[in-house]
């Protein structure tokens, strides 16, 4: 099986753009993930820091990251998110262009979906591991 992508990584040339935050600072997410390159990161860079406006996607790096718990051996930042957005689940999904390869909706299904548009990499992710 192909790597479970991380829903919350940086702009970086081969990461995939999959979603943009919008006015009231939720993320709408696109039909179709976008491959970005090193143009795209360095334009993006000279504003506001894209992960904070931007969700991006790339491989999990599992015991490379700092959110990988070695004894469950999963991503501790998803039900960390769930936790503190507390948000059900609902019947119909938004639709997300990575689904299928997410690590997120692999571990925690509908629920992370639920919770998972408010997120924008550096805010919320550094508010709700401070938790
Ligand atoms: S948790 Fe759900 S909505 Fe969020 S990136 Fe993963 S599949 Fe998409």
């Amino acid at each position: 099986m192909a790597s479970l992508l991380c829903p919350s990584t940086v702009a970086k040339p081969g990461a995939e753009l999959f979603g943009v935050q919008n006015g009231s600072g939720r993320i709408e997410y696109l039909d179709e993930s976008i491959v970005i390159d090193q143009t795209f990161v360095d334009v993006a860079r000279q504003g506001r820091a894209p992960e904070e406006r931007f969700r991006f996607a790339s491989n999990c790096a599992k015991n490379g990251c700092s959110h990988w718990t070695k004894e469950s051996t999963s991503c501790g930042l998803v039900g960390k998110i769930v936790d503190a957005m507390n948000r059900k689940a609902e019947a119909t999904l938004v639709t997300c262009a990575i689904r299928d390869r997410c690590r997120w909706f692999h571990q925690q299904g509908a629920t992370a979906c639920a919770n998972c548009d408010e997120i924008v990499r550096n805010l919320r992710t550094r508010e709700v591991t401070s938790m």
